[in-house]
């Protein structure tokens, strides 16, 4: 699968000198810089990155209005022309191995894992979103069930919009969305007792503040007739802007005893500026752990981390031949 005029330089016995888990915009990001330092590396995919679910991206400088799998498409080629290999697969489980570690592959037909052998390991499988449990909510995640004015305030700016509070902290996602219309409606029972104080500000702004429990969210195809509550009322409204809750796809790395850090958004890897975990061969990135990061954020994360897994290995093979064993 190499297209590449150069020679990647030698694995380690049957290995790579990278394995990326994850080939959304962090992994591919990171496998494009390991490709073009001629690092034999292999990407395993399971083929669902988080913004499967929205028709465009936005925000993404270049890129403004691209389809997320166009993204993956492009990015994918521009590794492949740099001689990197791609897996369809799960990673189940990561264990210590000579000079390096040792993966459990699953295909996607199931049956007996594959091992793979890697010096170094890039960890880019992001988060998996737990909708709120609302009738018909999840069937418009991505289209006009949002979590991020950034990625999708602009398409729906001036529309009746509300935000479904989930928690304390949606007092920001509520303020935020102020900025993108003059209709808001904050359907405020998951916020909790509010002060009187953060009341009159919302109200000053012209936000309206419904504290009855949504019942259901409810449309069609052709977009949302609005949000019902536990009082029977339906109200009129066009997006819904709410917060899912993250949870990072790290549970195959659970043999490595890997630290953690506990976050505002709950507990993830704790990594330094340039991605390394605890462990001196295990990089993490993207949303993963920073479940914030939108795609330009991740892809740099990527190109950052791809650079200092290279110059690890550099270190490595450098001891190694002082050592004589290479
Ligand atoms: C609905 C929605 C819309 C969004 N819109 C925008 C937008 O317009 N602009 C923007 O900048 N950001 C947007 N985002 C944010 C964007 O999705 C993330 O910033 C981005 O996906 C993070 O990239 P990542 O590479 O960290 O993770 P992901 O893109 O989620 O990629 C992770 C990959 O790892 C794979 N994987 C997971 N576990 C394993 C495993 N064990 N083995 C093998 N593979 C595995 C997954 O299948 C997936 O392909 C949106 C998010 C959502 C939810």
């Amino acid at each position: 699968m190499q297209t590449t005029p150069h020679e990647p330089s030698q694995p380690a016995a049957n290995g790579f000198d990278a394995v990326i888990i994850g080939g959304g915009a962090a992994g591919l990001s990171a496998a494009q810089a390991l490709g073009r330092s001629l690092r034999r590396t292999l990407v395993i995919d399971s083929g669902e990155p988080r913004n499967r679910f929205a028709g465009h991206m936005h925000n993404v400088l270049g890129l403004d209005g691209t389809p997320p799998g166009e993204l993956i498409a492009r990015g994918r080629a521009e590794a492949e022309a740099y001689g990197v290999e791609f897996a369809v697969g799960l990673v189940s489980a990561v264990r210590e191995g000579k000079n390096g570690l040792v993966l459990d592959v699953e295909g996607r037909a199931g049956g007996a894992p594959t091992t793979i052998r890697t010096r170094a390991l890039v960890v880019a499988t992001g988060v998996v979103d737990v909708l709120p449990d609302i009738p018909g909510l999840a069937a418009h995640w991505g289209s006009s069930v949002l979590h991020c004015p950034y990625c999708h305030g602009w398409e729906v700016r001036g529309q009746r919009l509300a935000v479904i509070a989930t928690s304390p902290a949606s007092l920001h996602q509520a303020k935020l969305l102020r900025q993108w219309t003059d209709s808001l409606t904050v359907f405020s029972a998951g916020l909790g007792e509010l002060d009187a104080a953060v009341e009159r500000e919302l109200s000053a702004r012209g936000v309206a503040l419904v504290p009855a429990a949504v019942t259901e969210v409810v449309g069609g195809a052709a977009g949302l007739a609005g949000v019902r509550t536990s009082d029977g009322a339906l109200h009129n409204i066009d997006a819904v802007f709410t917060a899912a809750t993250m949870t990072p796809r790290d549970e195959f790395l659970a043999g490595l005893g890997l630290e953690r850090t506990d976050a505002p958004f709950g507990s993830f890897l704790a990594v330094d500026p340039m991605g390394n975990t605890s462990h001196p061969r295990v990089w993490a990135i993207g949303n993963i752990v920073n479940p914030m990061a939108t795609v330009p954020i991740a892809m740099g994360a990527g190109a950052q981390a791809g650079a200092a897994v290279n110059y690890a290995l550099v270190e490595e093979d450098f001891g190694l031949a002082a050592e004589g064993t290479r």
